[in-house]
């Protein structure tokens, strides 16, 4: 009986370190993984989709970890190379602290971005609070417009966009 004690310690422990390592190779920050939505990925999606109906944003992050009191989003692009961080993913970053901060009461601290190589920690702040509110504001009023003149000179961001096809504003 004691020998199937410490085989249950055993395999408790080693899953644990198994956790542990599959969570560090993933780039995740250190805590309680809450929600994972790698639904295009081959893992099941259990990450709630986040609303905030009053400000017209929604939306699912890859991971939500429990770092203390505060959950953090974080998104994995793993194919991904750049040396910093595409100021799209860090907008959607942010898009997700708000959404956490939104739907928990309790603002992260910062938003975890994992490319290929690459792994960084933004700190979510009342700036970029304002920021994704502006941005969600700009993208509204878009809508409703005619025609959207292209807001950046990056044409690294232009030959990432997924509607480049369709787009006569785009950079070579
Ligand atoms: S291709 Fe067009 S829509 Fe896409 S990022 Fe460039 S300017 Fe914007």
């Amino acid at each position: 009986m004691v020998w199937l004690a410490v085989m249950c310690v055993g395999a408790g422990v080693a899953l644990l370190l198994w956790g542990e390592r599959a969570r560090r190779n993933a780039g995740l920050p250190a805590g309680r993984v809450v929600g994972r939505d790698m639904a295009g990925r081959c893992e099941q999606t259990s990450s709630p989709l986040l609303v905030a109906a009053h400000l017209g944003l929604s939306g699912r992050p890859d991971y939500v970890v429990r770092v203390g009191r505060a959950e953090v989003p974080v998104e994995v692009k793993p194919h991904r190379r750049a040396g910093r961080p595409y100021e799209s993913d860090m907008i959607q970053l942010m898009a997700y602290c708000l959404l956490l901060e939104e739907t928990t009461g309790m603002p992260p601290p910062y938003g975890t971005l994992v490319y290929a190589h690459a792994r960084w920690d933004v700190p979510y702040t009342p700036e970029s609070r304002r920021e994704v509110l502006s941005v969600v504001a700009e993208a509204r009023a878009a809508l409703g417009a005619p025609d959207v003149p292209r807001s950046h000179n990056h044409p690294a961001r232009c030959r990432a966009c997924q509607v480049r096809h369709a787009c006569d504003e785009a950079l070579a």
